[in-house]
């Protein structure tokens, strides 16, 4: 069904209550598991609907924020999703708690009970208060960063906005873009951390009230971390410095070769190439048939998937006057549809729309054969890998949006995968510090962090910056304040997306295969189980990581750029 074509009527909240309420009395007094069943097929059929809702008014809400009747209708989802989300707690606390639980596991499979029972420890009606205090912060957060209001180059410019004068060619327009950038950070010094320092206290506070010792063992049940813990993400970032910062070193001397300076800074950093950065060339009409074109040639599922996302209107990537900014893949669960929301600017995010969030919403279109509600979605390091590995997938076809800069391209894509790994690790180090000792002040947690940065990113030099070199880069990193532990994920992607590169290298359509198996399993299993069923080394695996770093650097050389 066309996009313009699905209905939307704003469903009653109370009403769904009393059915989710009544449903739950069912599970609770039921004879047989065969009961509790058809109460939790009617309590998902229930859920579908509501969300399929919510979805479609979230999307017309962002397409157009001037249409008054979306705005009306997302306050109201706003208003009534932390009601919903008490009535559907305590649905899963019945179930789970079935004594018919054996069989239904053995219909059901019994990851849905694991992983509804970790939500179950994240969650208790005496932290609802904490939990809005929460999003009143994090929402703050948001808000100031859209406030920045810059006036450079004749114009008044968002943070975003300013975001191409970062990577000029010209050396002096990026060191001008970078020093307006500072300016705002540092005249929002002290509110940002205000702002942090009240989350971590929230934060810690709902962890204790819940019976944790700190935040870290909260953080990692609230990212339904189902198969791994704190140990082995340690682990991981010991690899990582052990095989990957050694590698961005040398990755770095090279890119300052390229841009011709004898000494490389943090304003640097964006830039690649002394010419610039390679751009899309095209219209926006253009690159979208390029897009078809591109998923045509890779496979019959991309095939049948991109025409299915066109014909039914479910890409809106245009900027337009009242439309949102920034982009998202989400999924509407009673059409069987993903969407894409993005806005094009013409630099090179807007072919990453049509490879990183199209492998999103490729996993969104095969899921559609998974019959359990739960089971669509896997965790999110498992949907990084969808759709960081079909940004490497997609390299074959760059000609049609790059033409001669495409080995650039190439380049510049590889390179930034790899180092952007350390840098990651370095968000989630600093994370596990500051929530082991909620007590840091402001200026300790900078000291962390400036610590953590120069084990991981060693190469950095931030000039005399009076923000940025003290500390204060994590302030900009917005993960950090509004989902605390979600980035390891990113980095732990980035090394199978990077594993499937190698096999790639050996053998396309092989590894292409393994991919699409990956993402056909969608949520069935645990990400490491997903991993281990695909026959995919795990990043946890000693040797994994240096593997990796092998493949990579060798496929960087045979570029051959400078
Ligand atoms: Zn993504």
């Amino acid at each position: 069904m066309k996009f313009s074509e699905m209905t939307y009527t704003r469903p009653d909240i109370e009403a769904v209550g009393r059915e989710i309420r009544i449903l739950t009395e069912r599970v609770k007094n039921a004879c047989s598991a065969d009961e509790q069943f058809k109460a939790y097929n009617d309590f998902t059929g229930i859920c579908k609907k509501v969300e399929t809702m919510r979805t479609i008014a979230h999307i017309r809400h962002t397409v157009n924020t001037e249409d008054e009747f979306y705005d009306k209708e997302k306050d109201y989802f706003d208003e009534n999703t932390p009601v919903m989300e008490n009535l559907v707690t305590d649905f899963y606390r019945a179930f789970v708690s079935s004594r018919f639980r054996k069989e239904l596991e053995e219909r059901l499979g019994a990851l849905l009970f694991i992983n509804a029972e970790l939500d179950l420890k994240a969650f208790d009606p005496a932290i609802i208060p904490d939990l809005q205090e929460e999003n009143r912060l994090t929402s703050e957060y948001v808000k100031l960063m859209a406030s920045a209001q810059l006036d450079f180059d004749g114009k008044k410019l968002n943070l975003s906005q300013l975001r191409p004068y970062m990577e000029s060619p010209d050396r002096n327009i990026r060191k001008e873009a970078f020093r307006k950038r500072t300016e705002f950070f540092a005249e929002n010094g002290d509110k940002l951390d205000e702002i942090f320092d009240k989350l971590v206290r929230v934060r810690t506070a709902m962890a204790k009230k819940l019976g944790f010792e700190n935040y870290v063992e909260l953080g990692y049940i609230r990212m339904r971390r189902n198969c791994y813990g704190p140990v082995e993400v340690k682990a991981f970032k010991e690899e990582v410095k052990k095989h990957m910062v050694p590698l961005s070193l040398r990755i770095e001397k090279t890119r300052r070769k390229m841009l011709g300076l004898k000494k490389a800074t943090f304003i640097d950093a964006p830039l690649y190439f002394r010419d610039g950065n390679p751009k899309p060339h095209g219209t926006p009409e253009e690159i979208f048939e390029a897009g078809e074109k591109m998923y045509d040639e890779l496979s019959k599922e991309t095939s049948e998937f991109f025409r299915f996302m066109l014909e039914n209107e479910l890409l809106d990537c245009l900027s337009r006057k009242g439309k949102a900014p920034g982009g998202y893949m989400t999924y509407i669960p009673d059409h069987e549809s993903p969407f894409i929301f993005a806005n094009f600017n013409g630099t090179s995010g807007d072919i990453d729309v049509l490879t990183h969030e199209a492998g999103h919403a490729l996993n969104g279109y095969l899921a559609k054969d998974i019959e359990i509600y739960e089971y669509k979605q896997p965790t999110l390091e498992a949907c990084e890998v969808h759709s960081m590995s079909m940004e490497f997938f997609t390299l074959p076809w760059m000609k049609l949006f790059f033409g001669d800069e495409t080995e650039k391209y190439k380049y510049m894509h590889l390179a930034s995968a790899l180092v952007f790994i350390p840098y990651g690790c370095a968000v989630d180090e600093f994370q596990h510090v500051i929530y082991s000792n909620p007590d840091m002040r402001p200026s300790e947690r900078k000291d962390a962090w400036k610590r953590i940065e120069n084990e991981f990113q060693p190469y950095l030099d931030y000039e005399d910056d009076e923000f940025f070199g003290k500390g204060g880069r994590w302030q900009a990193q917005t993960h950090i304040y509004s989902v605390p532990f979600y980035y390891i994920d990113y980095c732990l992607a980035q090394t199978i997306a990077l594993q499937f590169r190698n096999l790639m290298a050996e053998d396309y359509k092989a590894a292409w295969e393994k991919y699409l198996d990956f993402s056909k399993k969608a949520g069935t299993m645990t990400f490491i189980d997903l991993l281990n069923s695909s026959g995919l080394r795990s990043p946890f695996e000693e040797g994994c990581v240096k593997e990796i770093c092998e493949g990579a650097e060798k496929a960087l050389k045979k570029l051959n750029i400078c």
